[in-house]
């Protein structure tokens, strides 16, 4: 584009009860491009009222039954049809993801692989939530049915956008529930995109409602409605702490994906450049804007110094860039506001800790929320940046003595998604495993995400599962029913 030419800023609607709409108070708010910091479009600023408007759909929609009672196989089938348009729109999609948030083209389409294999992961699994024959002891026919939740709220983070929103709208759809999904203020033009197909392949409206909105003004309200049935909800700790103490009034069901602080452990045996390469992956891909991001990185001292060099050196080689540049491996923090936080954890690690690269701003962009790829080392694990979620391309490297030293070190977190342990030796790999707190451990790799494999958190990463037959289940109320086979009275009286 020619300097000086401003860019297109696009007005989007939301999507309640199948219909595009405004605001009911006709404001909208202004959604950036984090490469440039220019504003790329306006959504509609969702407040309780729009919140009330699309609870109301969700719930009619749940209540005749529009959704529920329709079979398994035809809700399956509408979710293949979804990945499929999401198939072939693929690449506008990752690009639109791309400039909206920063992730580098490369990542945006693995996204939406993931997206779509997500629908059709669940789209399958449609057909295959059972119930049971209880053996009770008696001559009548026990039976545990499985029935939707109801209206589930799901309120996502700006991270993943649309890979969150096919995390929670799809196995709430396989299961029969309806849906009022928030995305984040920051990221909210995929998921408006991906509606435009809702109506074309077959979902009847209210189903999916989509309200864009900050967090206080459209998320508490979907948190406090007496006519949602759940909330899903992914971003972080300090928010679901709050989420839980609003969703007690009206006892809702709760699922919270939160932070994370994930010790990626290197032993002295594990493959040098392996190691090398792995911890690097596990804190600078998507920024280090990942939930599982191995933030802490713990290193046995006799590989410790080589080890930090090698890693900085590396570090020092990843290439930030345009996030539609293809061989840019870091784009641009999301947002102003998280750029200005990962900042200020920048100065407190230079407090706390050694700086072996990176450390501020990449000064070589003119515009744009771009951080340094950063490592600390001799960091101590009772530091703040060994403590608190950064949510950037920020490593906390931590030294350790043996075995026991790196999993008390691991396990002394308030935080327990993920951990990574990089061994050749299989006996301290698999004690490791057993050892560690955390509701997701790799071994010899960190990151890989499985449609097929559970997702979530120990201690304050949060609860539930999401993805795999896990990820259903937190949509599903068990219902028991005793059908009594004895023609007798009861005999009692
Ligand atoms: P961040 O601070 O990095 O934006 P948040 O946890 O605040 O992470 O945001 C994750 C999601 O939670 C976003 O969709 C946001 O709008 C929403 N959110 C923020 N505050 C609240 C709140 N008080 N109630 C409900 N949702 C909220
Ligand atoms: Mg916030």
């Amino acid at each position: 584009m020619p300097a000086g030419f401003k860019t297109e800023v696009k007005a989007y609607q939301m999507y309640i009860d199948g219909e595009w709409l405004e605001s009911r108070s006709g404001k909208t708010f202004p959604v950036y491009d984090p490469s440039t910091e220019e504003v790329i479009a306006q959504v509609p600023d969702a407040n309780a009222e729009d919140v009330d408007r699309a609870v109301a759909a969700a719930r009619a929609a749940f209540d005749r039954g529009a959704w529920s009672g329709t079979t398994a196989q035809e809700r399956g089938r509408i979710l293949f049809r979804l990945a499929t348009k999401i198939r072939e729109n693929a690449a506008m999609l990752a690009e639109l993801e791309c400039r909206n948030s920063g992730k580098p083209i490369v990542e945006a389409e693995f996204d939406m692989g993931d997206v779509a294999t997500c629908f059709e992961y669940y789209g399958g699994l449609a057909t295959k939530v059972l119930g049971y024959i209880n053996p009770v002891p008696d001559n009548a026919m026990s039976m545990s049915l499985k029935e939707p939740v109801g209206v589930a709220g799901q309120i996502i983070p700006w991270n993943y956008p649309l890979l969150m929103a096919a995390w929670k709208l799809a196995p709430a759809l396989a299961a029969g529930c309806t849906c009022v999904l928030k995305p984040a203020e920051q990221t909210p033009l995929t998921i408006l995109e991906v509606a435009k197909w809702f109506e074309e392949i077959g979902l009847p409206k209210g189903v999916v409602n989509v309200v864009t909105g900050f967090g206080e003004t459209a998320g508490a309200p979907m948190v406090k409605h007496p006519e949602v049935n759940k909330i899903a909800f992914t971003g972080s700790a300090t928010v679901g702490k709050v989420i839980v103490k609003q969703a007690a009034d009206t006892v809702k069901r709760v699922t919270l994906e939160l932070g994370g602080k994930s010790p990626n452990i290197f032993f002295a045996d594990a493959d040098f450049e392996a190691a090398i390469d792995g911890a690097l992956f596990g804190v600078f891909i998507n920024q280090g804007e990942v939930c599982s991001a191995g933030s802490r990185v713990l290193v046995e001292k006799s590989i410790y110094p080589k080890f930090v060099e090698a890693m900085a050196e590396k570090a020092k080689r990843v290439t930030l860039g345009p996030p539609l540049d293809r061989d840019t491996k870091m784009g641009p923090l999301v947002s102003k506001e998280q750029y200005e936080r990962v900042c200020s954890y920048l100065d407190i690690g230079k407090k706390e800790a050694k700086l072996a690269t990176g450390g501020g701003r990449a000064e070589k962009f003119a515009r744009g929320f771009y951080v340094e790829p950063t490592i600390f080392y001799d960091v101590d694990n009772q530091a703040r940046i060994a403590r608190e979620e950064i949510f950037g391309p920020v490593a906390s490297v931590i030294p350790f003595e043996n075995e026991s030293d790196a999993v008390q070190i691991a396990n002394d977190s308030p935080y327990g998604l993920a951990a990574a342990v990089w061994t050749r030796d299989i006996f301290k790999a698999f004690r490791a495993v057993k050892a560690l707190r955390a509701g997701i451990v790799w071994v010899n790799h960190m990151q890989p995400t499985y449609v097929e494999a559970p997702w979530g958190g120990y201690k304050q990463s949060g609860f539930g599962r999401e993805l795999g037959p896990w990820g259903i289940e937190e949509y599903l109320e068990t219902k028991q029913v005793h059908i009594n086979l004895n023609e007798q009275p009861i005999g009692w009286y």
